[in-house]
Protein backbone atom coordinates (compact mmCIF):
# COMPACT_ATOMS: atom_id res chain seq x y z
CA UNK A 1 0.00 0.00 0.00
CA UNK A 2 1.30 3.19 -0.94
CA UNK A 3 0.66 6.49 0.77
CA UNK A 4 0.24 8.37 -2.03
CA UNK A 5 -0.57 7.71 -5.52
CA UNK A 6 0.60 10.99 -7.46
CA UNK A 7 -1.63 11.18 -10.87
CA UNK A 8 0.40 13.06 -13.69
CA UNK A 9 4.44 13.88 -13.84
CA UNK A 10 3.97 16.97 -14.54
CA UNK A 11 5.64 19.49 -12.10
CA UNK A 12 3.10 19.99 -10.00
CA UNK A 13 2.92 15.93 -9.56
CA UNK A 14 6.65 15.95 -9.04
CA UNK A 15 7.06 18.59 -6.70
CA UNK A 16 4.17 16.57 -4.30
CA UNK A 17 6.55 13.52 -5.05
CA UNK A 18 9.53 14.36 -3.77
CA UNK A 19 8.20 16.55 -0.67
CA UNK A 20 6.32 13.24 0.09
CA UNK A 21 9.38 11.06 -0.83
CA UNK A 22 11.61 13.36 1.44
CA UNK A 23 8.96 13.23 4.45
CA UNK A 24 9.16 9.44 4.39
CA UNK A 25 6.06 8.43 2.65
CA UNK A 26 5.41 5.76 0.13
CA UNK A 27 5.03 7.57 -3.54
CA UNK A 28 3.53 6.02 -6.85
CA UNK A 29 3.71 8.08 -9.80
CA UNK A 30 1.73 7.66 -12.74
CA UNK A 31 1.27 9.12 -16.06
CA UNK A 32 -0.47 8.24 -19.28
CA UNK A 33 2.07 9.64 -21.55
CA UNK A 34 5.05 7.73 -22.47
CA UNK A 35 7.46 10.26 -20.67
CA UNK A 36 7.77 12.34 -17.26
CA UNK A 37 7.44 16.36 -17.40
CA UNK A 38 4.21 17.09 -18.54
CA UNK A 39 4.16 19.90 -20.75
CA UNK A 40 7.51 21.49 -19.41
CA UNK A 41 9.15 17.82 -21.67
CA UNK A 42 11.91 18.63 -23.37
CA UNK A 43 13.57 15.96 -25.60
CA UNK A 44 16.87 16.04 -27.47
CA UNK A 45 16.50 17.12 -31.22
CA UNK A 46 19.91 16.87 -33.56
CA UNK A 47 21.66 17.89 -30.54
CA UNK A 48 18.81 20.28 -29.46
CA UNK A 49 16.69 20.47 -26.54
CA UNK A 50 13.48 20.53 -28.03
CA UNK A 51 10.54 21.73 -25.95
CA UNK A 52 7.61 19.44 -27.68
CA UNK A 53 4.66 21.22 -26.27
CA UNK A 54 5.87 24.69 -26.68
CA UNK A 55 8.66 27.19 -25.50
CA UNK A 56 8.93 27.28 -21.99
CA UNK A 57 11.07 30.23 -20.48
CA UNK A 58 11.09 30.02 -16.39
CA UNK A 59 10.83 33.15 -14.74
CA UNK A 60 9.64 34.39 -11.21
CA UNK A 61 9.64 37.09 -8.27
CA UNK A 62 9.44 34.43 -6.25
CA UNK A 63 12.53 33.72 -4.38
CA UNK A 64 11.82 30.79 -2.61
CA UNK A 65 9.98 28.90 -5.73
CA UNK A 66 14.11 29.51 -7.56
CA UNK A 67 16.18 28.26 -4.52
CA UNK A 68 14.41 25.16 -5.21
CA UNK A 69 14.23 24.54 -8.82
CA UNK A 70 18.11 25.49 -8.14
CA UNK A 71 18.51 22.97 -5.83
CA UNK A 72 17.30 20.41 -8.94
CA UNK A 73 19.81 22.07 -12.10
CA UNK A 74 21.55 24.88 -13.10
CA UNK A 75 19.54 27.53 -14.46
CA UNK A 76 21.70 29.22 -17.91
CA UNK A 77 21.20 33.26 -18.03
CA UNK A 78 18.61 33.24 -21.01
CA UNK A 79 16.73 35.91 -20.75
CA UNK A 80 13.50 36.41 -23.24
CA UNK A 81 13.61 39.38 -25.65
CA UNK A 82 11.82 38.44 -28.89
CA UNK A 83 11.93 40.42 -32.31
CA UNK A 84 8.64 40.96 -33.98
CA UNK A 85 8.50 41.28 -37.96
CA UNK A 86 6.08 43.09 -39.43
CA UNK A 87 6.14 42.62 -43.22
CA UNK A 88 9.88 42.45 -43.41
CA UNK A 89 10.60 45.18 -40.92
CA UNK A 90 12.04 43.82 -37.77
CA UNK A 91 11.63 45.73 -34.11
CA UNK A 92 12.51 45.09 -30.91
CA UNK A 93 10.45 43.66 -28.20
CA UNK A 94 8.58 44.78 -25.66
CA UNK A 95 7.99 47.73 -26.59
CA UNK A 96 11.12 50.18 -25.72
CA UNK A 97 13.06 52.86 -26.92
CA UNK A 98 15.26 50.65 -29.51
CA UNK A 99 11.12 50.29 -30.63
CA UNK A 100 10.13 53.79 -30.59
CA UNK A 101 13.43 54.86 -32.00
CA UNK A 102 12.84 51.92 -35.25
CA UNK A 103 9.23 53.18 -35.43
CA UNK A 104 9.21 56.65 -35.53
CA UNK A 105 13.48 58.03 -35.55
CA UNK A 106 13.16 59.14 -31.90
CA UNK A 107 16.69 59.51 -29.98
CA UNK A 108 15.06 60.55 -26.32
CA UNK A 109 12.68 59.00 -24.01
CA UNK A 110 10.81 62.94 -24.21
CA UNK A 111 10.59 62.17 -27.83
CA UNK A 112 9.17 58.84 -27.73
CA UNK A 113 6.84 60.06 -25.04
CA UNK A 114 5.32 62.99 -26.80
CA UNK A 115 4.87 60.88 -30.13
CA UNK A 116 3.02 58.08 -28.11
CA UNK A 117 0.72 61.39 -26.36
CA UNK A 118 0.24 62.89 -29.25
CA UNK A 119 -1.37 59.79 -30.63
CA UNK A 120 -3.51 58.71 -27.97
CA UNK A 121 -5.49 61.73 -27.89
CA UNK A 122 -7.62 59.40 -30.58
CA UNK A 123 -8.78 57.60 -27.02
CA UNK A 124 -11.08 59.80 -25.15
CA UNK A 125 -12.08 58.17 -21.74
CA UNK A 126 -11.57 54.84 -20.10
CA UNK A 127 -10.24 52.19 -22.86
CA UNK A 128 -13.26 49.94 -23.67
CA UNK A 129 -11.62 47.39 -25.53
CA UNK A 130 -7.98 45.83 -26.55
CA UNK A 131 -7.50 48.20 -29.48
CA UNK A 132 -8.15 50.99 -27.28
CA UNK A 133 -6.39 49.84 -24.69
CA UNK A 134 -3.22 49.78 -27.07
CA UNK A 135 -3.40 52.71 -28.59
CA UNK A 136 -3.40 54.46 -25.05
CA UNK A 137 -0.59 52.14 -24.03
CA UNK A 138 1.47 52.91 -27.43
CA UNK A 139 -0.12 54.83 -29.99
CA UNK A 140 -2.02 53.77 -33.43
CA UNK A 141 1.60 53.12 -35.34
CA UNK A 142 2.31 50.62 -32.60
CA UNK A 143 -0.99 49.15 -32.50
CA UNK A 144 -1.44 48.89 -36.34
CA UNK A 145 1.86 46.85 -36.63
CA UNK A 146 2.90 44.89 -33.46
CA UNK A 147 -0.49 44.70 -31.86
CA UNK A 148 -3.59 43.94 -34.54
CA UNK A 149 -2.25 41.52 -36.31
CA UNK A 150 -0.79 38.95 -33.73
CA UNK A 151 -3.18 39.30 -31.39
CA UNK A 152 -6.22 38.89 -33.76
CA UNK A 153 -4.33 35.59 -34.99
CA UNK A 154 -3.61 34.83 -31.22
CA UNK A 155 -7.59 35.22 -30.20
CA UNK A 156 -9.44 34.87 -33.34
CA UNK A 157 -11.40 37.84 -32.43
CA UNK A 158 -11.27 41.14 -33.63
CA UNK A 159 -9.58 43.89 -30.96
CA UNK A 160 -12.56 45.68 -31.01
CA UNK A 161 -14.23 42.68 -29.33
CA UNK A 162 -11.49 41.99 -26.69
CA UNK A 163 -11.10 42.78 -23.52
CA UNK A 164 -8.47 45.34 -22.62
CA UNK A 165 -6.71 43.44 -19.76
CA UNK A 166 -4.82 40.86 -22.74
CA UNK A 167 -2.55 43.84 -23.47
CA UNK A 168 -1.75 45.40 -20.15
CA UNK A 169 0.82 42.93 -18.87
CA UNK A 170 3.03 43.58 -21.94
CA UNK A 171 5.91 46.25 -20.43
CA UNK A 172 6.18 49.54 -21.81
CA UNK A 173 9.57 50.95 -21.57
CA UNK A 174 11.20 53.77 -22.47
CA UNK A 175 14.37 52.60 -21.42
CA UNK A 176 16.71 50.24 -23.90
CA UNK A 177 15.99 47.55 -22.12
CA UNK A 178 14.83 44.46 -24.25
CA UNK A 179 13.68 41.52 -21.11
CA UNK A 180 10.48 40.55 -22.11
CA UNK A 181 9.94 39.73 -18.42
CA UNK A 182 10.02 42.15 -15.59
CA UNK A 183 11.05 39.11 -13.37
CA UNK A 184 13.89 39.37 -10.65
CA UNK A 185 14.87 36.05 -12.30
CA UNK A 186 15.37 33.94 -15.40
CA UNK A 187 16.79 31.24 -17.25
CA UNK A 188 16.55 27.88 -18.87
CA UNK A 189 17.16 24.44 -17.25
CA UNK A 190 20.88 23.57 -18.63
CA UNK A 191 20.22 20.35 -20.21
CA UNK A 192 16.04 20.50 -20.75
CA UNK A 193 13.45 20.40 -18.65
CA UNK A 194 13.12 16.79 -18.70
CA UNK A 195 16.72 16.72 -17.17
CA UNK A 196 15.29 18.96 -14.09
CA UNK A 197 12.06 16.83 -13.70
CA UNK A 198 14.23 13.04 -13.53
CA UNK A 199 16.05 15.15 -10.74
CA UNK A 200 12.92 15.86 -8.86
CA UNK A 201 11.58 12.29 -9.75
CA UNK A 202 14.81 10.86 -8.45
CA UNK A 203 14.24 7.35 -6.32
CA UNK A 204 10.60 7.40 -6.68
CA UNK A 205 8.51 4.74 -8.25
CA UNK A 206 7.32 6.57 -11.81
CA UNK A 207 4.79 4.36 -14.18
CA UNK A 208 4.47 5.59 -17.68
CA UNK A 209 1.39 4.97 -19.96
CA UNK A 210 -0.69 4.03 -17.44
CA UNK A 211 -3.84 6.26 -17.45
CA UNK A 212 -5.29 6.50 -13.93
CA UNK A 213 -9.00 7.09 -15.06
CA UNK A 214 -9.08 3.64 -17.41
CA UNK A 215 -7.86 1.82 -13.94
CA UNK A 216 -9.09 3.47 -11.28
CA UNK A 217 -10.47 0.80 -9.35
CA UNK A 218 -6.92 -1.02 -9.54
CA UNK A 219 -5.15 2.00 -8.51
CA UNK A 220 -7.09 3.42 -5.67
CA UNK A 221 -6.65 -0.06 -4.26
CA UNK A 222 -2.89 0.49 -4.01
CA UNK A 223 -2.92 3.92 -2.23
CA UNK A 224 -4.30 5.86 1.28
CA UNK A 225 -4.30 8.96 -0.86
CA UNK A 226 -4.18 10.44 -4.61
CA UNK A 227 -3.08 13.88 -5.99
CA UNK A 228 -4.70 14.21 -9.13
CA UNK A 229 -3.36 16.66 -11.51
CA UNK A 230 -5.08 15.71 -14.47
CA UNK A 231 -8.57 17.12 -15.83
CA UNK A 232 -11.26 17.74 -13.46
CA UNK A 233 -14.27 17.22 -16.00
CA UNK A 234 -12.66 13.89 -17.03
CA UNK A 235 -12.46 12.79 -13.59
CA UNK A 236 -15.97 12.71 -13.15
CA UNK A 237 -16.50 11.12 -16.85
CA UNK A 238 -17.66 14.87 -17.81
CA UNK A 239 -21.26 14.04 -16.33
CA UNK A 240 -21.80 17.89 -15.83
CA UNK A 241 -20.19 19.33 -19.23
CA UNK A 242 -16.83 19.82 -20.83
CA UNK A 243 -14.60 22.39 -20.11
CA UNK A 244 -13.29 24.11 -22.63
CA UNK A 245 -9.36 25.16 -23.88
CA UNK A 246 -8.00 27.32 -26.29
CA UNK A 247 -5.19 25.21 -28.51
CA UNK A 248 -1.91 25.90 -30.39
CA UNK A 249 -0.78 23.64 -32.72
CA UNK A 250 2.88 23.91 -33.76
CA UNK A 251 4.49 22.83 -36.75
CA UNK A 252 8.32 21.56 -36.38
CA UNK A 253 11.17 21.54 -39.02
CA UNK A 254 14.35 20.33 -38.83
CA UNK A 255 16.97 22.34 -40.97
CA UNK A 256 20.39 21.76 -42.16
CA UNK A 257 21.32 25.05 -41.25
CA UNK A 258 22.96 26.20 -38.18
CA UNK A 259 21.00 29.72 -37.64
CA UNK A 260 17.61 30.26 -39.41
CA UNK A 261 16.65 33.35 -37.60
CA UNK A 262 19.39 34.54 -34.84
CA UNK A 263 17.00 34.42 -31.83
CA UNK A 264 14.94 32.38 -29.97
CA UNK A 265 11.13 33.71 -30.79
CA UNK A 266 10.07 36.33 -33.29
CA UNK A 267 6.49 37.53 -33.66
CA UNK A 268 5.35 37.65 -37.12
CA UNK A 269 2.51 40.94 -36.06
CA UNK A 270 0.98 40.93 -39.30
CA UNK A 271 -2.22 39.27 -40.12
CA UNK A 272 -1.59 37.54 -43.37
CA UNK A 273 1.32 35.17 -41.94
CA UNK A 274 -1.26 32.44 -40.81
CA UNK A 275 1.35 31.33 -37.72
CA UNK A 276 1.78 33.69 -35.00
CA UNK A 277 5.74 33.15 -34.00
CA UNK A 278 8.09 30.86 -34.77
CA UNK A 279 11.15 29.55 -32.12
CA UNK A 280 14.44 28.21 -33.23
CA UNK A 281 14.94 26.18 -29.91
CA UNK A 282 18.45 25.89 -29.95
CA UNK A 283 19.02 29.56 -28.64
CA UNK A 284 17.31 28.70 -25.36
CA UNK A 285 20.83 27.32 -25.10
CA UNK A 286 22.71 29.53 -27.26
CA UNK A 287 22.89 27.26 -29.72
CA UNK A 288 25.65 25.14 -28.04
CA UNK A 289 25.63 21.56 -26.98
CA UNK A 290 26.64 20.57 -22.74
CA UNK A 291 29.92 20.48 -24.11
CA UNK A 292 30.31 23.82 -25.70
CA UNK A 293 30.07 23.35 -29.04
CA UNK A 294 28.03 24.69 -31.71
CA UNK A 295 25.00 22.53 -33.34
CA UNK A 296 25.15 22.28 -36.83
CA UNK A 297 21.70 21.83 -37.95
CA UNK A 298 18.34 23.40 -36.26
CA UNK A 299 14.68 22.85 -34.94
CA UNK A 300 11.96 25.53 -36.01
CA UNK A 301 8.36 25.28 -34.59
CA UNK A 302 5.95 27.82 -36.20
CA UNK A 303 3.30 28.42 -33.61
CA UNK A 304 -0.64 28.24 -35.09
CA UNK A 305 -3.02 29.33 -33.00
CA UNK A 306 -6.38 26.85 -33.11
CA UNK A 307 -10.09 25.84 -31.92
CA UNK A 308 -9.52 23.58 -29.71
CA UNK A 309 -12.02 20.37 -29.64
CA UNK A 310 -12.36 17.55 -27.55
CA UNK A 311 -9.55 15.14 -27.82
CA UNK A 312 -6.96 17.56 -28.72
CA UNK A 313 -4.28 18.81 -26.25
CA UNK A 314 -5.89 21.26 -23.70
CA UNK A 315 -3.62 23.99 -23.51
CA UNK A 316 -5.20 27.32 -22.11
CA UNK A 317 -8.36 27.51 -19.47
CA UNK A 318 -10.44 29.74 -21.12
CA UNK A 319 -11.76 32.10 -18.53
CA UNK A 320 -15.08 32.92 -19.62
CA UNK A 321 -18.45 32.88 -17.62
CA UNK A 322 -19.74 29.61 -18.62
CA UNK A 323 -16.54 27.65 -18.43
CA UNK A 324 -15.95 29.61 -15.11
CA UNK A 325 -19.32 28.31 -13.30
CA UNK A 326 -18.89 25.08 -14.93
CA UNK A 327 -15.45 24.20 -13.31
CA UNK A 328 -17.01 26.22 -9.80
CA UNK A 329 -19.71 23.16 -10.10
CA UNK A 330 -17.18 20.59 -10.58
CA UNK A 331 -14.93 21.71 -7.71
CA UNK A 332 -17.82 22.05 -5.27
CA UNK A 333 -17.78 17.88 -6.31
CA UNK A 334 -14.44 17.48 -5.65
CA UNK A 335 -14.51 18.81 -2.23
CA UNK A 336 -16.66 16.21 -0.89
CA UNK A 337 -13.92 13.65 -2.08
CA UNK A 338 -11.76 12.28 0.85
CA UNK A 339 -9.34 10.26 -0.68
CA UNK A 340 -8.08 12.94 -3.69
CA UNK A 341 -6.95 16.08 -4.00
CA UNK A 342 -6.81 18.01 -7.14
CA UNK A 343 -3.97 20.10 -8.20
CA UNK A 344 -2.19 21.83 -11.04
CA UNK A 345 -3.08 23.35 -14.42
CA UNK A 346 -6.03 20.77 -15.38
CA UNK A 347 -6.83 19.68 -11.95
CA UNK A 348 -7.32 23.42 -10.93
CA UNK A 349 -8.25 24.76 -14.46
CA UNK A 350 -6.19 27.16 -13.86
CA UNK A 351 -3.43 29.05 -16.57
CA UNK A 352 -0.67 28.59 -14.36
CA UNK A 353 2.93 29.61 -14.99
CA UNK A 354 5.49 27.25 -14.06
CA UNK A 355 7.06 29.11 -10.98
CA UNK A 356 3.14 29.33 -9.57
CA UNK A 357 2.15 25.91 -10.39
CA UNK A 358 5.78 24.94 -8.58
CA UNK A 359 4.05 27.17 -5.57
CA UNK A 360 0.88 26.22 -5.42
CA UNK A 361 2.37 22.17 -4.77
CA UNK A 362 4.63 23.43 -2.17
CA UNK A 363 1.69 24.90 -0.39
CA UNK A 364 -0.22 21.83 -0.92
CA UNK A 365 2.51 19.70 0.97
CA UNK A 366 2.59 21.96 3.69
CA UNK A 367 -1.12 21.93 4.23
CA UNK A 368 -1.29 17.55 3.68
CA UNK A 369 2.08 15.98 4.53
P1 LIG B 1 0.95 19.25 -16.80
O1 LIG B 1 2.34 19.57 -17.18
O2 LIG B 1 -0.09 19.26 -17.84
O3 LIG B 1 0.98 17.79 -16.12
C1 LIG B 1 -0.17 17.00 -15.96
C2 LIG B 1 0.21 15.56 -16.26
O4 LIG B 1 -0.89 14.71 -15.90
C3 LIG B 1 0.48 15.32 -17.74
O5 LIG B 1 1.76 14.75 -17.91
C4 LIG B 1 -0.64 14.35 -18.16
O6 LIG B 1 -0.20 13.41 -19.13
C5 LIG B 1 -0.96 13.68 -16.85
N1 LIG B 1 -2.32 13.12 -16.82
C6 LIG B 1 -3.48 13.77 -17.10
N2 LIG B 1 -4.52 12.92 -16.97
C7 LIG B 1 -4.02 11.74 -16.58
C8 LIG B 1 -4.59 10.48 -16.30
N3 LIG B 1 -5.92 10.25 -16.39
N4 LIG B 1 -3.78 9.45 -15.95
C9 LIG B 1 -2.43 9.65 -15.87
N5 LIG B 1 -1.84 10.83 -16.13
C10 LIG B 1 -2.61 11.86 -16.49
N6 LIG B 1 4.97 28.67 -18.00
C11 LIG B 1 6.03 29.47 -17.73
O7 LIG B 1 6.35 29.72 -16.57
N7 LIG B 1 6.80 29.98 -18.77
C12 LIG B 1 6.52 29.73 -20.06
O8 LIG B 1 7.22 30.22 -20.97
C13 LIG B 1 5.38 28.90 -20.36
N8 LIG B 1 5.06 28.63 -21.64
C14 LIG B 1 3.95 27.87 -21.90
C15 LIG B 1 3.62 27.63 -23.23
C16 LIG B 1 2.49 26.89 -23.54
C17 LIG B 1 2.12 26.62 -24.98
C18 LIG B 1 1.68 26.40 -22.49
C19 LIG B 1 0.42 25.65 -22.77
C20 LIG B 1 2.02 26.62 -21.16
C21 LIG B 1 3.16 27.36 -20.85
N9 LIG B 1 3.54 27.57 -19.52
C22 LIG B 1 4.63 28.37 -19.26
C23 LIG B 1 2.80 26.95 -18.38
C24 LIG B 1 3.37 25.55 -17.95
O9 LIG B 1 3.30 24.68 -19.04
C25 LIG B 1 2.56 25.01 -16.76
O10 LIG B 1 2.67 25.88 -15.66
C26 LIG B 1 2.97 23.61 -16.25
O11 LIG B 1 3.29 22.74 -17.27
C27 LIG B 1 1.84 23.02 -15.41
O12 LIG B 1 2.23 21.81 -14.80
P2 LIG B 1 1.14 20.78 -14.30
O13 LIG B 1 1.89 19.70 -13.58
O14 LIG B 1 0.06 21.45 -13.59
O15 LIG B 1 0.45 20.20 -15.63
N1 LIG C 1 1.01 40.86 -28.18
C1 LIG C 1 1.04 41.58 -29.36
N2 LIG C 1 2.15 41.53 -30.15
C2 LIG C 1 3.24 40.78 -29.81
C3 LIG C 1 3.21 40.06 -28.59
C4 LIG C 1 2.08 40.11 -27.80
O1 LIG C 1 0.08 42.24 -29.70
O2 LIG C 1 4.22 40.76 -30.56
C5 LIG C 1 -0.23 40.93 -27.37
C6 LIG C 1 -1.19 39.78 -27.67
O3 LIG C 1 -2.49 40.31 -27.59
C7 LIG C 1 -0.96 38.83 -26.54
C8 LIG C 1 -0.67 39.79 -25.40
O4 LIG C 1 0.06 40.86 -26.00
O5 LIG C 1 -2.09 38.03 -26.29
C9 LIG C 1 0.12 39.18 -24.27
O6 LIG C 1 1.33 38.69 -24.78
P1 LIG C 1 2.10 37.50 -24.11
O7 LIG C 1 3.30 37.18 -24.91
O8 LIG C 1 2.27 37.83 -22.67
O9 LIG C 1 0.98 36.39 -24.23
P2 LIG C 1 1.00 34.84 -24.44
O10 LIG C 1 1.51 34.61 -25.83
O11 LIG C 1 1.90 34.29 -23.37
O12 LIG C 1 -0.45 34.50 -24.29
Amino acid sequence: MYDYLVVGAGLFGSVFAREAKDKGYSVLVVDKRDHIAGNVYTRKVEGINFHQYGAHIFHTNNKEVWDYVNKFITFNRFTNSPVANYKGELYSLPFNMYTFNKMWGVITPDEAKAKIEEQRKEVVGEPENLEEQAISLVGRDIYEKLIKGYTEKQWGRDCKDLPSFIIKRLPVRFTFDNNYFNALYQGIPVGGYTKMVEKMLEGIEVRLNTDYLANKEELDGIAKKVIYTGAIDAYYDYKLGTLEYRSVRFENEVLDMPNFQGNAAVNYTDRETPYTRIIEHKWFEFGKDENGNDLPKTIISKEYSSEWKPGDEPYYPVNDERNSKLYAEYKALSLNEDKVIFGGRLGEYKYYDMDAVIDSALKMTKEVL
